[in-house]
């Protein structure tokens, strides 16, 4: 059932955008604002990852973006891609995390974005009945 689920999701986002252009997204981007530094190893959606919007395993290279951004604003996806490749060069998020992001432009935008979408996660849904 798993499997046929995760068959289904990986369908979904190849409309969107499949892992390869994603993989190709990401390495415009490093060469854009990292001087085509950070080199991942392989960049893929995953359904898994709920709480977060992406991670990153410095050794192995991989990063990982959660399906949940799909269909949200390029610039924000950008961003998160930007955010896991700066983590292939540097860990944690300290000063010279964020000076490596500050390259991108819409940084403070994207971060807004995504702490509005948590906000509204949050908010108690009216149902129809409600509206009235
Ligand atoms: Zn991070």
């Amino acid at each position: 059932m798993t499997v046929m689920l995760d068959k289904l999701a990986a369908q979904e986002s190849k409309r969107l955008l499949g892992d390869t252009e994603l993989a190709e997204r990401a390495a415009r981007l490093s060469e854009q604002y990292f001087g085509g530094r950070a080199r991942p190893a392989s960049v893929r959606w995953v359904t898994n990852q709920n709480t977060r919007w992406g991670s990153c395993t410095p050794a192995e290279g991989s990063i990982r973006l959660s399906h949940r951004l799909q269909g949200m604003p390029e610039y924000v996806v950008d961003y998160v891609l930007l955010h896991e490749l700066a983590h292939l060069l540097v860990p944690g998020h300290g000063p010279r995390f964020w000076r490596l992001l500050e390259a991108y432009p819409r940084t403070e935008r994207a971060r807004g974005y995504l702490e509005g979408v948590v906000a509204a996660d949050r908010l108690p849904h009216l149902s129809a009945s409600d509206d009235e």
